[in-house]
């Protein structure tokens, strides 16, 4: 027990040595501006725009600061939905760097990002659930980088990360269907693993992109029937 507690410090002591000797190696370098010092800079994060008019899941209605409207609120049972920005350009950009170009060292930036708008809007909550990705679509990649975002998220907020999502339906990427597709495609696509006994449990979904909604849709309709109180959505981009 002991032994294998102090060889996953040791794993994690290599991995940090390993990452601040490459750092001195190859310097990080913004990839957006070519400023050295971080792989996305401050000053390009700072240029992005908190998205509040519209609800970010129908992306019909006006909203006011909660990032969804009265209409989705009723039907989804998602409390607030908090972005950094919109899906385009920088974010757009990084996004795709983190997901399709293993370049995992974005993600404790953007979850800096991620932090920084959740403090702005107030919102609290005592757990913190990652969607989760087919067990063959993350063997393939190597990561869910939603889980990344969603652990580098709790050791900044000393909060609870709860993986207890799962995939249990291979789905087809999102963008590639029309409207009732999307739905159809997550329908009982994930599984909570336990259910909530606190009465104020309240959790937050983390994601990268909210492309359509229907998968935090998805994913918060298992949370609720697993008996949570209260539902965030909290992705990099919508
Ligand atoms: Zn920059
Ligand atoms: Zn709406």
């Amino acid at each position: 027990m002991l032994s294998s507690k102090s060889g996953v410090n040791n794993k994690r002591l290599h991995k940090g040595l390993i990452s601040t000797l490459l750092d001195l190696v190859y310097p990080p370098v913004c990839f957006n501006c070519g400023q050295e010092g971080e792989w996305l800079c401050q000053q390009c994060l700072a240029q992005i725009k908190p998205l509040n008019d519209r609800c970010l899941i129908c992306r019909r209605s006006k909203t006011q600061q909660q990032g969804i409207c009265r209409r989705c609120r009723l039907e989804t049972g998602i409390d607030r939905v908090v972005v950094v920005g919109r899906f385009r350009g920088v974010l757009r950009e990084a996004i795709h760097r983190l997901k399709y170009e293993d370049e995992r060292c974005l993600s404790p930036i953007l979850a800096g990002a991620m932090v920084r708008r959740i403090k702005q809007e107030n919102i609290e909550f005592n757990y913190i659930v990652p969607i989760p990705l087919h067990y063959r679509r993350e063997r393939q990649r190597g990561y869910n980088q939603s889980f990344l975002l969603a652990w580098e998220i709790c050791s900044h907020l000393r909060l609870k990360l709860l993986n207890i999502l799962t995939k249990v339906k291979k789905t087809s990427n999102q963008a590639d269907l029309d409207k009732i597709g999307r739905r159809s495609n997550v329908t009982k696509s994930f599984r909570s693993r336990v259910k909530f006994r606190k009465s104020n449990s309240r959790v937050c979904i983390v994601d990268d992109v909210l492309t359509t909604g229907a998968t935090v849709k998805e994913a918060a309709r298992v949370l609720r029937r697993a008996g949570a109180k209260r539902i965030y959505v909290l992705a990099i981009a919508a």
